[in-house]
Protein backbone atom coordinates (compact mmCIF):
# COMPACT_ATOMS: atom_id res chain seq x y z
CA UNK A 1 0.00 0.00 0.00
CA UNK A 2 1.62 3.55 -1.38
CA UNK A 3 0.58 6.50 0.87
CA UNK A 4 -2.08 7.66 -1.80
CA UNK A 5 -3.88 4.58 -1.42
CA UNK A 6 -3.63 5.11 2.83
CA UNK A 7 -4.67 8.32 2.28
CA UNK A 8 -7.79 7.46 0.31
CA UNK A 9 -8.59 4.93 2.36
CA UNK A 10 -7.91 7.70 5.52
CA UNK A 11 -10.36 10.34 3.64
CA UNK A 12 -12.83 7.25 2.63
CA UNK A 13 -13.02 6.04 6.39
CA UNK A 14 -13.59 9.89 7.50
CA UNK A 15 -16.42 10.33 5.20
CA UNK A 16 -18.10 6.80 6.18
CA UNK A 17 -17.43 8.60 9.89
CA UNK A 18 -19.61 11.94 9.58
CA UNK A 19 -22.29 10.46 7.11
CA UNK A 20 -22.82 8.37 9.73
CA UNK A 21 -22.92 11.13 12.62
CA UNK A 22 -25.32 13.17 10.29
CA UNK A 23 -27.59 9.64 9.88
CA UNK A 24 -27.48 9.48 13.59
CA UNK A 25 -28.57 12.93 14.51
CA UNK A 26 -30.89 12.96 11.49
CA UNK A 27 -32.20 9.80 12.49
CA UNK A 28 -32.89 10.90 16.16
CA UNK A 29 -34.27 14.20 14.55
CA UNK A 30 -36.63 11.60 12.73
CA UNK A 31 -37.40 9.40 16.19
CA UNK A 32 -38.24 12.75 18.05
CA UNK A 33 -41.24 13.51 15.38
CA UNK A 34 -42.14 9.79 16.30
CA UNK A 35 -45.48 10.61 18.82
CA UNK A 36 -45.07 9.51 22.15
CA UNK A 37 -48.56 9.11 22.89
CA UNK A 38 -51.62 6.80 21.31
CA UNK A 39 -54.02 8.98 20.04
CA UNK A 40 -57.46 7.09 20.27
CA UNK A 41 -60.72 8.41 18.04
CA UNK A 42 -62.92 6.96 21.42
CA UNK A 43 -62.16 6.19 25.21
CA UNK A 44 -64.89 3.84 26.12
CA UNK A 45 -65.39 3.59 30.16
CA UNK A 46 -67.51 0.94 31.21
CA UNK A 47 -68.71 0.48 34.96
CA UNK A 48 -70.93 -2.59 35.38
CA UNK A 49 -72.82 -1.76 38.46
CA UNK A 50 -72.14 -4.52 41.38
CA UNK A 51 -70.36 -6.64 39.17
CA UNK A 52 -68.11 -9.01 41.24
CA UNK A 53 -64.65 -10.49 40.00
CA UNK A 54 -65.95 -13.74 39.95
CA UNK A 55 -68.72 -13.52 37.83
CA UNK A 56 -65.91 -13.36 34.61
CA UNK A 57 -64.71 -16.88 36.08
CA UNK A 58 -68.11 -18.19 37.16
CA UNK A 59 -70.12 -18.15 34.27
CA UNK A 60 -66.98 -18.41 31.90
CA UNK A 61 -68.36 -21.32 29.65
CA UNK A 62 -71.72 -19.52 28.89
CA UNK A 63 -70.13 -16.14 27.56
CA UNK A 64 -69.35 -15.79 23.60
CA UNK A 65 -66.13 -15.68 21.83
CA UNK A 66 -66.83 -11.76 21.12
CA UNK A 67 -67.67 -10.76 24.38
CA UNK A 68 -66.00 -10.44 28.04
CA UNK A 69 -63.52 -13.55 26.42
CA UNK A 70 -62.51 -10.94 23.62
CA UNK A 71 -62.02 -8.16 26.10
CA UNK A 72 -59.76 -10.64 27.71
CA UNK A 73 -58.16 -12.52 25.26
CA UNK A 74 -57.29 -8.97 23.15
CA UNK A 75 -56.92 -6.90 26.20
CA UNK A 76 -55.10 -6.58 29.40
CA UNK A 77 -56.72 -8.57 32.62
CA UNK A 78 -56.38 -7.09 35.95
CA UNK A 79 -57.50 -9.95 37.94
CA UNK A 80 -57.17 -8.54 41.52
CA UNK A 81 -58.37 -5.28 41.27
CA UNK A 82 -60.19 -3.81 44.39
CA UNK A 83 -61.41 -0.63 45.87
CA UNK A 84 -58.96 0.92 48.62
CA UNK A 85 -61.83 2.21 51.00
CA UNK A 86 -64.74 0.89 53.36
CA UNK A 87 -67.80 2.40 51.51
CA UNK A 88 -68.37 0.22 48.44
CA UNK A 89 -71.30 1.85 46.77
CA UNK A 90 -71.94 3.16 43.66
CA UNK A 91 -72.18 7.11 43.98
CA UNK A 92 -68.25 6.47 45.43
CA UNK A 93 -66.89 3.73 42.90
CA UNK A 94 -68.19 5.68 39.95
CA UNK A 95 -66.58 8.97 40.94
CA UNK A 96 -63.56 6.85 42.34
CA UNK A 97 -62.61 5.22 38.91
CA UNK A 98 -63.62 8.77 37.09
CA UNK A 99 -61.17 10.70 39.27
CA UNK A 100 -58.50 8.29 40.22
CA UNK A 101 -58.78 8.98 44.24
CA UNK A 102 -60.79 8.29 47.26
CA UNK A 103 -63.65 9.61 48.62
CA UNK A 104 -61.55 10.86 51.11
CA UNK A 105 -60.01 13.60 48.02
CA UNK A 106 -63.22 13.57 45.71
CA UNK A 107 -65.75 13.88 48.24
CA UNK A 108 -68.62 11.60 47.54
CA UNK A 109 -68.68 10.08 50.57
CA UNK A 110 -71.90 7.86 50.34
CA UNK A 111 -74.63 7.68 47.86
CA UNK A 112 -76.56 10.22 50.49
CA UNK A 113 -75.09 11.48 53.40
CA UNK A 114 -75.83 14.18 56.31
CA UNK A 115 -75.00 17.41 55.63
CA UNK A 116 -73.20 19.42 58.55
CA UNK A 117 -74.39 22.41 57.55
CA UNK A 118 -77.83 22.01 56.48
CA UNK A 119 -78.87 19.08 59.22
CA UNK A 120 -80.38 17.27 56.23
CA UNK A 121 -79.47 14.05 54.13
CA UNK A 122 -78.27 15.13 50.66
CA UNK A 123 -78.01 12.66 47.61
CA UNK A 124 -74.90 12.91 46.08
CA UNK A 125 -76.04 14.34 42.70
CA UNK A 126 -78.88 16.55 43.86
CA UNK A 127 -78.81 20.50 42.80
CA UNK A 128 -82.06 22.49 43.01
CA UNK A 129 -80.68 24.74 40.98
CA UNK A 130 -81.09 22.94 37.70
CA UNK A 131 -84.42 21.45 35.90
CA UNK A 132 -84.79 18.52 33.90
CA UNK A 133 -84.97 18.62 30.50
CA UNK A 134 -86.50 15.87 28.24
CA UNK A 135 -89.40 15.43 30.81
CA UNK A 136 -91.95 17.19 32.99
CA UNK A 137 -90.89 15.14 36.40
CA UNK A 138 -88.05 16.46 38.73
CA UNK A 139 -85.97 13.62 37.83
CA UNK A 140 -83.10 16.05 36.36
CA UNK A 141 -82.73 18.71 38.78
CA UNK A 142 -79.17 17.14 38.96
CA UNK A 143 -75.28 18.05 38.78
CA UNK A 144 -71.68 16.85 39.60
CA UNK A 145 -71.46 20.12 42.36
CA UNK A 146 -70.72 17.61 45.07
CA UNK A 147 -67.64 16.43 43.30
CA UNK A 148 -64.38 18.48 44.71
CA UNK A 149 -61.89 16.89 41.81
CA UNK A 150 -61.92 16.77 38.27
CA UNK A 151 -62.15 13.41 36.23
CA UNK A 152 -60.36 11.96 33.43
CA UNK A 153 -62.70 12.86 31.24
CA UNK A 154 -62.21 16.90 32.25
CA UNK A 155 -58.88 16.28 31.77
CA UNK A 156 -59.32 15.28 27.58
CA UNK A 157 -61.76 18.22 27.36
CA UNK A 158 -58.96 20.49 29.39
CA UNK A 159 -56.14 19.03 26.88
CA UNK A 160 -58.01 18.85 23.89
CA UNK A 161 -59.22 22.75 24.10
CA UNK A 162 -62.62 21.53 24.51
CA UNK A 163 -62.94 20.09 21.27
CA UNK A 164 -62.75 16.31 22.59
CA UNK A 165 -66.39 15.46 23.48
CA UNK A 166 -67.55 13.92 26.66
CA UNK A 167 -71.24 11.79 27.07
CA UNK A 168 -72.50 9.90 29.72
CA UNK A 169 -74.69 7.26 30.09
CA UNK A 170 -76.68 5.08 32.64
CA UNK A 171 -79.96 4.16 33.93
CA UNK A 172 -78.80 5.72 36.99
CA UNK A 173 -78.68 9.45 37.24
CA UNK A 174 -75.42 9.22 39.64
CA UNK A 175 -73.70 6.30 37.18
CA UNK A 176 -73.94 8.78 34.18
CA UNK A 177 -72.78 12.49 36.56
CA UNK A 178 -69.96 11.28 38.47
CA UNK A 179 -68.45 9.27 35.45
CA UNK A 180 -68.47 12.05 33.35
CA UNK A 181 -67.92 15.44 35.52
CA UNK A 182 -67.79 19.09 35.85
CA UNK A 183 -67.07 19.44 31.42
CA UNK A 184 -68.86 16.86 29.90
CA UNK A 185 -71.47 17.88 26.73
CA UNK A 186 -73.87 15.88 28.22
CA UNK A 187 -74.78 12.98 30.91
CA UNK A 188 -78.10 11.57 30.28
CA UNK A 189 -79.61 8.93 32.32
CA UNK A 190 -83.12 7.30 32.49
CA UNK A 191 -86.33 8.94 33.80
CA UNK A 192 -88.60 5.59 35.37
CA UNK A 193 -91.51 7.49 35.64
CA UNK A 194 -92.23 8.68 32.09
CA UNK A 195 -89.75 6.01 30.30
CA UNK A 196 -87.32 8.76 28.92
CA UNK A 197 -83.31 9.55 28.77
CA UNK A 198 -83.06 12.84 30.07
CA UNK A 199 -80.66 15.40 30.77
CA UNK A 200 -79.87 18.61 33.55
CA UNK A 201 -80.42 22.20 32.70
CA UNK A 202 -76.47 22.10 33.97
CA UNK A 203 -75.43 20.63 30.75
CA UNK A 204 -77.89 22.14 28.16
CA UNK A 205 -81.70 23.49 27.61
CA UNK A 206 -82.97 21.41 25.61
CA UNK A 207 -82.21 17.35 24.15
CA UNK A 208 -80.20 17.34 20.99
CA UNK A 209 -82.90 16.20 18.06
CA UNK A 210 -81.27 12.69 18.22
CA UNK A 211 -82.62 12.05 21.73
CA UNK A 212 -85.46 13.74 21.46
CA UNK A 213 -86.00 11.75 18.39
CA UNK A 214 -85.27 7.95 20.23
CA UNK A 215 -87.75 9.28 22.98
CA UNK A 216 -90.04 9.96 20.56
CA UNK A 217 -89.68 6.78 18.67
CA UNK A 218 -91.04 4.84 21.88
CA UNK A 219 -88.25 2.03 21.38
CA UNK A 220 -88.23 1.68 24.86
CA UNK A 221 -91.58 0.74 25.09
CA UNK A 222 -90.44 -2.54 23.56
CA UNK A 223 -88.65 -3.71 26.65
CA UNK A 224 -92.09 -3.25 28.59
CA UNK A 225 -91.75 -7.59 28.55
CA UNK A 226 -91.79 -10.73 30.25
CA UNK A 227 -88.12 -11.49 30.98
CA UNK A 228 -87.50 -15.33 30.12
CA UNK A 229 -83.45 -17.20 30.28
CA UNK A 230 -81.39 -16.21 27.28
CA UNK A 231 -80.80 -19.84 27.25
CA UNK A 232 -82.39 -23.11 28.77
CA UNK A 233 -82.79 -22.54 32.51
CA UNK A 234 -81.37 -26.24 32.78
CA UNK A 235 -77.81 -24.95 31.26
CA UNK A 236 -77.23 -22.58 34.10
CA UNK A 237 -75.95 -25.09 36.41
CA UNK A 238 -73.52 -22.55 38.01
CA UNK A 239 -75.95 -20.55 40.47
CA UNK A 240 -79.28 -22.25 42.61
CA UNK A 241 -82.23 -23.01 42.40
CA UNK A 242 -84.58 -20.54 40.73
CA UNK A 243 -87.26 -20.69 43.57
CA UNK A 244 -85.65 -20.46 46.78
CA UNK A 245 -86.53 -18.17 49.92
CA UNK A 246 -83.56 -15.80 49.96
CA UNK A 247 -85.13 -13.33 46.69
CA UNK A 248 -88.08 -10.95 46.35
CA UNK A 249 -90.45 -11.24 44.17
CA UNK A 250 -91.32 -8.68 41.34
CA UNK A 251 -94.38 -7.08 41.75
CA UNK A 252 -97.54 -8.86 40.44
CA UNK A 253 -95.91 -12.26 41.17
CA UNK A 254 -96.32 -14.74 43.72
CA UNK A 255 -93.03 -16.38 43.41
CA UNK A 256 -89.56 -15.20 42.33
CA UNK A 257 -89.41 -17.52 39.33
CA UNK A 258 -89.02 -17.66 35.31
CA UNK A 259 -90.73 -16.61 33.31
CA UNK A 260 -90.59 -13.54 34.75
CA UNK A 261 -94.19 -11.70 34.11
CA UNK A 262 -94.20 -8.87 36.46
CA UNK A 263 -96.53 -6.03 36.59
CA UNK A 264 -95.71 -3.83 33.27
CA UNK A 265 -98.54 -1.57 33.49
CA UNK A 266 -100.60 -0.02 36.19
CA UNK A 267 -104.14 -1.74 36.50
CA UNK A 268 -106.56 1.08 36.80
CA UNK A 269 -105.16 4.01 34.31
CA UNK A 270 -102.87 1.21 32.04
CA UNK A 271 -99.81 3.71 31.96
CA UNK A 272 -96.70 1.43 31.82
CA UNK A 273 -94.16 0.68 34.94
CA UNK A 274 -90.73 1.94 33.19
CA UNK A 275 -89.49 0.92 36.49
CA UNK A 276 -89.78 -2.52 35.86
CA UNK A 277 -87.16 -1.77 32.35
CA UNK A 278 -84.34 -0.94 35.03
CA UNK A 279 -84.60 -3.74 37.04
CA UNK A 280 -84.33 -6.42 34.62
CA UNK A 281 -81.16 -7.07 31.80
CA UNK A 282 -83.75 -4.91 29.54
CA UNK A 283 -82.22 -1.80 31.20
CA UNK A 284 -78.62 -2.67 29.97
CA UNK A 285 -80.23 -3.15 26.34
CA UNK A 286 -81.50 0.40 26.27
CA UNK A 287 -78.04 2.01 27.60
CA UNK A 288 -76.89 -0.04 24.81
CA UNK A 289 -79.20 0.96 22.04
CA UNK A 290 -79.26 4.72 23.44
CA UNK A 291 -75.18 4.83 23.59
CA UNK A 292 -75.21 4.14 19.99
CA UNK A 293 -76.88 6.73 18.72
CA UNK A 294 -75.14 9.16 21.39
CA UNK A 295 -72.45 8.18 18.76
CA UNK A 296 -73.84 8.70 15.38
CA UNK A 297 -75.79 12.09 17.30
CA UNK A 298 -72.49 13.49 18.51
CA UNK A 299 -70.21 12.17 16.17
CA UNK A 300 -68.07 10.49 18.80
CA UNK A 301 -64.52 9.03 17.59
CA UNK A 302 -65.11 10.66 14.48
CA UNK A 303 -62.35 13.04 14.01
CA UNK A 304 -58.65 12.36 15.33
CA UNK A 305 -59.46 14.35 18.70
CA UNK A 306 -60.17 11.59 21.48
CA UNK A 307 -63.48 11.97 22.64
CA UNK A 308 -65.12 9.86 25.66
CA UNK A 309 -67.85 7.91 25.98
CA UNK A 310 -69.19 6.88 29.82
CA UNK A 311 -71.75 4.01 29.96
CA UNK A 312 -72.65 3.00 32.85
CA UNK A 313 -74.57 -0.50 33.36
CA UNK A 314 -77.16 -0.14 35.94
CA UNK A 315 -79.58 -3.08 36.04
CA UNK A 316 -76.67 -5.21 37.37
CA UNK A 317 -77.21 -3.81 40.31
CA UNK A 318 -81.18 -4.05 40.66
CA UNK A 319 -80.90 -7.41 39.69
CA UNK A 320 -78.40 -8.12 42.40
CA UNK A 321 -80.28 -6.25 45.37
CA UNK A 322 -83.43 -8.66 44.22
CA UNK A 323 -82.04 -11.92 43.81
CA UNK A 324 -78.79 -11.99 45.13
CA UNK A 325 -75.05 -13.23 43.69
CA UNK A 326 -76.07 -16.81 43.59
CA UNK A 327 -79.51 -16.74 41.40
CA UNK A 328 -80.79 -17.35 37.83
CA UNK A 329 -81.39 -14.28 37.99
CA UNK A 330 -78.07 -12.42 38.07
CA UNK A 331 -76.56 -15.56 35.65
CA UNK A 332 -79.02 -14.81 33.16
CA UNK A 333 -78.06 -11.04 33.40
CA UNK A 334 -74.78 -11.14 32.96
CA UNK A 335 -75.31 -13.87 29.92
CA UNK A 336 -76.94 -11.16 28.29
CA UNK A 337 -74.53 -8.36 29.19
CA UNK A 338 -72.12 -10.07 27.42
CA UNK A 339 -74.23 -9.92 24.60
CA UNK A 340 -74.55 -6.15 25.07
CA UNK A 341 -70.54 -6.10 25.37
CA UNK A 342 -70.25 -7.96 22.12
CA UNK A 343 -72.67 -5.55 20.22
CA UNK A 344 -70.84 -2.61 21.57
CA UNK A 345 -67.00 -3.61 20.17
CA UNK A 346 -68.45 -4.75 16.87
CA UNK A 347 -69.98 -0.92 16.34
CA UNK A 348 -66.55 0.45 17.57
CA UNK A 349 -64.89 -2.19 15.60
CA UNK A 350 -67.38 -0.72 12.00
CA UNK A 351 -67.72 3.18 12.96
CA UNK A 352 -64.80 3.50 14.83
CA UNK A 353 -62.07 1.32 13.57
CA UNK A 354 -60.62 -1.50 15.22
CA UNK A 355 -57.55 -0.35 17.83
CA UNK A 356 -59.04 3.43 16.85
CA UNK A 357 -60.34 3.34 20.80
CA UNK A 358 -59.04 2.37 23.60
CA UNK A 359 -61.41 1.03 26.34
CA UNK A 360 -61.84 0.06 29.95
CA UNK A 361 -64.10 -1.60 31.93
CA UNK A 362 -64.74 -2.15 35.58
CA UNK A 363 -67.49 -1.93 38.31
CA UNK A 364 -68.72 0.22 41.26
CA UNK A 365 -68.62 -2.28 43.93
CA UNK A 366 -68.36 -5.79 44.26
CA UNK A 367 -71.45 -7.76 46.54
CA UNK A 368 -71.78 -10.09 48.99
CA UNK A 369 -74.06 -13.64 49.41
CA UNK A 370 -77.43 -13.86 50.26
CA UNK A 371 -77.07 -14.71 54.21
CA UNK A 372 -80.04 -17.01 54.26
CA UNK A 373 -78.19 -19.21 51.39
CA UNK A 374 -74.82 -18.97 53.92
CA UNK A 375 -77.04 -20.32 56.74
CA UNK A 376 -77.80 -23.25 54.84
CA UNK A 377 -74.32 -23.86 53.75
CA UNK A 378 -73.06 -23.44 57.52
CA UNK A 379 -71.43 -20.12 57.04
CA UNK A 380 -71.88 -18.37 59.93
CA UNK A 381 -74.07 -15.21 59.39
CA UNK A 382 -75.92 -13.32 61.85
CA UNK A 383 -78.45 -10.22 61.54
CA UNK A 384 -77.58 -6.88 62.69
CA UNK A 385 -81.20 -4.98 63.83
CA UNK A 386 -80.48 -1.64 62.94
CA UNK A 387 -83.83 -0.86 64.58
CA UNK A 388 -82.57 -2.54 68.23
CA UNK A 389 -79.16 -0.74 68.03
CA UNK A 390 -80.54 3.04 67.35
CA UNK A 391 -83.70 1.96 70.52
CA UNK A 392 -80.11 0.74 72.30
CA UNK A 393 -78.00 4.11 71.44
CA UNK A 394 -80.85 6.53 72.49
CA UNK A 395 -82.02 4.51 76.02
CA UNK A 396 -77.91 4.78 76.91
CA UNK A 397 -78.22 8.85 76.55
CA UNK A 398 -80.93 9.36 78.18
CA UNK A 399 -79.63 7.15 81.01
CA UNK A 400 -76.19 8.59 80.79
CA UNK A 401 -77.10 12.61 80.03
CA UNK A 402 -80.72 12.64 80.41
CA UNK A 403 -81.23 13.86 76.34
CA UNK A 404 -81.91 11.28 73.77
CA UNK A 405 -80.71 14.26 70.81
CA UNK A 406 -76.94 14.04 71.28
CA UNK A 407 -76.66 12.69 68.16
CA UNK A 408 -77.87 14.41 64.53
CA UNK A 409 -77.51 11.49 62.18
CA UNK A 410 -76.16 8.00 62.51
CA UNK A 411 -76.03 6.98 58.65
CA UNK A 412 -73.08 5.33 56.52
CA UNK A 413 -72.09 3.61 60.02
CA UNK A 414 -70.66 7.04 60.89
CA UNK A 415 -72.22 8.89 64.10
CA UNK A 416 -72.64 12.92 63.84
CA UNK A 417 -72.82 14.17 67.08
CA UNK A 418 -75.35 17.18 67.50
CA UNK A 419 -72.37 19.98 68.63
CA UNK A 420 -74.25 22.45 69.37
CA UNK A 421 -76.86 21.41 72.14
CA UNK A 422 -73.73 19.22 73.55
CA UNK A 423 -72.36 22.93 74.10
CA UNK A 424 -75.85 24.43 75.05
CA UNK A 425 -75.68 21.48 77.65
CA UNK A 426 -72.57 22.22 78.37
CA UNK A 427 -71.45 18.94 78.71
CA UNK A 428 -67.77 18.22 77.32
CA UNK A 429 -68.06 16.58 74.07
CA UNK A 430 -65.14 14.64 74.72
CA UNK A 431 -67.21 12.31 77.62
CA UNK A 432 -70.33 12.58 75.12
CA UNK A 433 -67.95 10.56 72.16
CA UNK A 434 -66.20 8.51 74.52
CA UNK A 435 -69.90 7.60 76.06
CA UNK A 436 -71.22 7.04 73.11
CA UNK A 437 -68.50 5.20 71.40
CA UNK A 438 -68.48 2.42 73.97
CA UNK A 439 -72.19 2.34 74.40
CA UNK A 440 -72.02 1.32 70.41
CA UNK A 441 -68.97 -1.15 70.93
CA UNK A 442 -71.46 -3.29 73.57
CA UNK A 443 -73.89 -4.19 70.99
CA UNK A 444 -74.03 -7.61 69.48
CA UNK A 445 -72.15 -7.29 66.18
CA UNK A 446 -70.21 -4.20 66.44
CA UNK A 447 -66.50 -4.93 65.41
CA UNK A 448 -64.42 -1.39 66.01
CA UNK A 449 -65.54 1.99 66.79
CA UNK A 450 -63.34 4.54 65.96
CA UNK A 451 -62.80 8.24 66.80
CA UNK A 452 -62.42 10.98 63.96
CA UNK A 453 -59.14 11.20 65.49
CA UNK A 454 -57.96 7.72 65.67
CA UNK A 455 -59.16 7.26 61.99
CA UNK A 456 -56.39 9.82 61.25
CA UNK A 457 -53.72 8.44 63.60
CA UNK A 458 -50.99 6.36 62.87
CA UNK A 459 -52.44 3.16 63.17
CA UNK A 460 -51.20 0.55 60.26
CA UNK A 461 -54.36 -1.59 60.03
CA UNK A 462 -55.71 -2.63 56.98
CA UNK A 463 -59.05 -1.73 57.70
CA UNK A 464 -58.30 1.35 59.43
CA UNK A 465 -56.89 2.16 56.07
CA UNK A 466 -59.78 1.09 54.16
CA UNK A 467 -62.48 3.70 56.49
CA UNK A 468 -59.57 6.54 56.48
CA UNK A 469 -59.70 6.27 52.35
CA UNK A 470 -63.58 6.78 52.40
CA UNK A 471 -63.98 9.38 55.56
CA UNK A 472 -63.52 13.36 54.71
CA UNK A 473 -62.71 15.69 57.53
CA UNK A 474 -65.05 18.72 56.72
CA UNK A 475 -67.92 15.90 55.67
CA UNK A 476 -68.05 12.62 57.16
CA UNK A 477 -69.08 11.87 61.03
CA UNK A 478 -67.39 12.31 64.46
CA UNK A 479 -67.21 8.44 65.08
CA UNK A 480 -67.48 5.57 62.87
CA UNK A 481 -68.56 1.66 63.70
CA UNK A 482 -67.95 -1.11 61.99
CA UNK A 483 -69.89 -4.58 61.81
CA UNK A 484 -68.50 -8.15 61.94
CA UNK A 485 -67.66 -9.84 58.81
CA UNK A 486 -70.39 -12.13 59.12
CA UNK A 487 -73.14 -10.06 60.27
CA UNK A 488 -74.93 -8.32 57.75
CA UNK A 489 -78.31 -5.81 57.73
CA UNK A 490 -80.37 -7.39 54.83
CA UNK A 491 -82.41 -10.92 54.78
CA UNK A 492 -83.00 -11.53 50.90
CA UNK A 493 -80.84 -10.47 47.80
CA UNK A 494 -77.28 -9.46 47.84
CA UNK A 495 -75.59 -6.24 49.51
CA UNK A 496 -72.30 -4.10 49.21
CA UNK A 497 -71.21 -0.97 51.04
CA UNK A 498 -68.42 -2.63 53.29
CA UNK A 499 -64.99 -3.20 53.84
CA UNK A 500 -64.55 -6.76 53.06
CA UNK A 501 -62.72 -8.71 49.60
CA UNK A 502 -66.49 -9.53 48.24
CA UNK A 503 -67.47 -6.08 48.25
CA UNK A 504 -64.22 -4.22 46.66
CA UNK A 505 -63.35 -7.16 44.43
CA UNK A 506 -63.98 -5.98 41.10
CA UNK A 507 -63.18 -6.76 37.11
CA UNK A 508 -60.67 -4.20 35.34
CA UNK A 509 -60.19 -5.25 31.96
CA UNK A 510 -58.18 -2.66 29.66
CA UNK A 511 -58.79 -3.43 25.56
CA UNK A 512 -57.54 -1.44 22.16
CA UNK A 513 -55.37 1.15 21.17
CA UNK A 514 -52.31 1.47 23.48
CA UNK A 515 -53.11 -1.50 25.68
CA UNK A 516 -50.90 -4.68 25.69
CA UNK A 517 -52.17 -8.47 25.40
CA UNK A 518 -52.17 -9.77 28.94
CA UNK A 519 -52.78 -10.07 32.83
CA UNK A 520 -51.32 -9.38 36.09
CA UNK A 521 -52.49 -11.00 39.39
CA UNK A 522 -50.66 -8.53 41.59
CA UNK A 523 -53.46 -6.21 43.33
CA UNK A 524 -54.42 -2.82 41.91
CA UNK A 525 -56.31 -0.41 42.99
CA UNK A 526 -59.31 1.12 41.45
CA UNK A 527 -57.74 4.49 41.68
CA UNK A 528 -54.91 3.10 39.19
CA UNK A 529 -57.35 3.35 36.34
CA UNK A 530 -57.76 6.76 35.70
CA UNK A 531 -53.25 7.58 35.16
CA UNK A 532 -53.24 4.61 33.24
CA UNK A 533 -55.72 5.47 30.78
CA UNK A 534 -54.38 9.16 30.91
CA UNK A 535 -50.74 7.67 30.17
CA UNK A 536 -52.03 6.07 27.54
CA UNK A 537 -53.50 9.61 25.92
CA UNK A 538 -50.07 11.68 27.25
CA UNK A 539 -53.30 13.41 29.01
CA UNK A 540 -52.69 14.78 32.87
CA UNK A 541 -54.21 12.79 35.24
CA UNK A 542 -57.50 14.57 37.24
CA UNK A 543 -56.41 17.16 39.37
CA UNK A 544 -55.95 15.06 42.48
CA UNK A 545 -55.45 11.54 41.49
CA UNK A 546 -53.22 9.11 44.03
CA UNK A 547 -53.44 6.00 41.59
CA UNK A 548 -50.00 4.65 40.45
CA UNK A 549 -49.89 3.66 36.64
CA UNK A 550 -50.40 -0.15 35.55
CA UNK A 551 -47.38 -0.09 33.51
CA UNK A 552 -48.13 -3.56 32.85
CA UNK A 553 -50.79 -2.71 30.92
CA UNK A 554 -49.31 -0.21 28.54
CA UNK A 555 -48.10 -0.84 25.11
CA UNK A 556 -45.44 1.98 24.26
ZN1 LIG B 1 -73.68 0.41 42.48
Amino acid sequence: MNNKTFLNILIGGFFILVLGFIFRVFGENFQTNKKINHNPKLVVGIVVDQMKYQYLTKYWNHYSEKGFKRLISEGFNAKSNHYGYAQTSTGPGHTTVATGTHPAVHGIIGNSWFDKKTKKSVYCVDDSNYSTVGSSTDQGKKSPSNLLTTTLSDENRVATNFKGKTIGVAIKDRGSILSSGHTANAAYWFDSKEGSFISSTYYLSNLPSWAQEFNDSRHIDNYLKPWETYYDISTYIESGPDNNNYESNFSGEDNPVFPHNFKIQNDKTGEPYYGSISSTPFGNSLVTDFSIKAIEGEELGKDNITDFLLIDFSSTDYVGHQFGVNSKEVQDTYIRLDKEIEKLLNYFDKNIGKNEYTLFLTADHGATDVPGFLKEKKIPINYFNSKKFNYHIEKSLIKLFGNKYLISSNSNQQIFLNHELIKKLNISPKVVKQSIMDVIQSFPGIDNVYSSEQIFSEIDDHFIKLIRNGFNKNLSGDIVYTMMPNWVYYRKGSTHGRRFNQHTHVPLILFGDGIKRGSISRETDVIDIAPTIASVLGISSPNATTGKVIFEAIDD
